[in-house]
């Protein structure tokens, strides 16, 4: 029997992850996210037109179960938009992490893009509340009988906690589709673990497939060479990152770093969310890496030593420091405000730690070392330090 596979994002970029493959009669949605760089009809998956393309009445009827791989926005920030905006009341299956962690996520994104110029469509936080009440959530291998003839089974993916790989299966048809993983373990999470499995299909994540990157090792080893000089310097360092995921891993290794160099510079968190997120974190530790569930009833990693609550007013303090300020990419919300108050001083740094999608300051960064950057009326002057990890 034919497979067929509708991508309705994230085919040949970054951004909005959504492929909906028809396998054994069964119409299976993997993703539903957002793309960050767009703030008109881009931003979504083009949902109506696919409906149309099936000729079916609604979505639920549709699509016989959509699957999240993990709580990034480019693979969930569309799901609410989904269930409560188009109507889809079917199954939604996600791990327990992500379960637990997608409302802050979302929470915090929707309250960033909230009143951006040409943000239409948006959705409330009732309607992520409501959308999440929809969803089942699933262990690792534990395999789940969606009706009585699909089968989906999530395997531990290793980019975030909570991202999973996803294997569905209907007959003799088989298929995995992967999100995002990553092959080495890092500070917090093990590497991705799949069984043998015999597929039809494998549709997979391919973000950084074409660059050859420097060894972790060597771009960590950069990024606190970088962060130390600047601070040295009395500089302020910026990194905007997402509440979630590289913001816990970055924040490790920094801590190590401050512990072992004796240095005594303020490492701040900008949000409440983000301390709250840690929280989280130390509740789920078991998805975390072993050597993090070995040694956590000894010290736990999440307890740093050197990372203080961000205050607002903070923003206009003198002398160097830290700041983790949400969201990555520098979209909006806090990361924008203190880009805006410190990107024209040379002595401070802006690091990058995830991709940025195109659309996106983050991204302008990236793409060389611009004097300017516009956003909507601002003009900010650039000449702060730059750097992507
Ligand atoms: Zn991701």
């Amino acid at each position: 029997m034919a497979i067929e596979c509708l991508v309705l994002g994230a085919g040949q970029e970054v951004g909005k992850s959504c492929v909906v493959v028809t396998i054994g009669g069964k119409r299976v949605m993997f993703d539903c996210g957002m793309h960050m760089g767009y703030h008109d009809d881009r931003h979504y998956p083009d949902f109506a037109r696919a409906l149309a393309a099936w000729g079916a009445p609604d979505f639920t009827t549709a699509i016989s179960c959509v699957v999240i791989t993990h709580f990034h926005m480019d693979h969930i920030g569309a799901l609410p938009y989904f269930t409560e905006v188009c109507g889809y009341h079917g199954p939604i299956y996600m791990t327990y992490p992500t379960k637990a962690l997608a409302p802050f996520m979302l929470e915090d994104y929707r309250k960033v893009t909230m009143g951006q110029r040409g943000e239409e469509k948006q959705y409330s936080y009732e309607d992520i509340l409501r959308c999440m009440k929809k969803v089942t959530p699933m262990d690792l291998k534990q395999t789940v009988q969606v009706d009585k003839d699909l089968v989906i089974r999530a395997y531990y993916a290793g980019h975030v906690i909570g991202a999973a790989m996803i294997y569905a299966k209907v007959g003799d048809a088989a298929m995995v589709y992967t999100g995002d993983y990553n092959m080495t373990p890092d500070r917090h999470l093990g590497a991705a673990q799949i069984d043998r499995l015999k597929l039809d299909v494998l549709i997979t994540e391919s973000t950084y497939a074409k660059s050859i990157r420097d060894s972790k090792p060597a771009r960590e080893r950069e990024f606190l060479k970088a962060v130390h000089k600047c601070v040295s310097g009395g500089g302020k360092v910026l990194i905007p990152t997402f509440a979630l995921g590289r913001a816990q891993e970055l924040c490790m290794l920094l801590d190590d770093y401050w512990e072992r160099m004796g240095l005594k510079v303020p490492i701040y968190f900008s949000a409440g969310l983000t301390i709250q997120a840690n929280v989280y974190y130390k509740m789920l530790i078991g998805w975390t890496s072993q050597k993090i569930k070995d040694s956590h009833t000894v010290h736990n990693p999440f307890d740093f030593k050197h990372v203080c609550h961000f205050e607002r007013s903070f923003i206009n303090n003198p002398g160097p420091c830290v700041l983790f300020a949400t969201p990555g990419m520098i979209t909006g919300g806090f990361s924008l405000e203190a880009f805006k108050k410190w990107a024209p001083s040379e002595k401070n740094l802006v690091t990058l730690p995830g991709y940025c999608v195109s659309g996106t300051i983050g991204h302008k960064l990236m793409c060389g070392k611009p004097t300017r950057v516009d956003y909507e009326d601002t003009h900010i002057d650039v000449r702060c330090q730059g750097e992507a990890m």
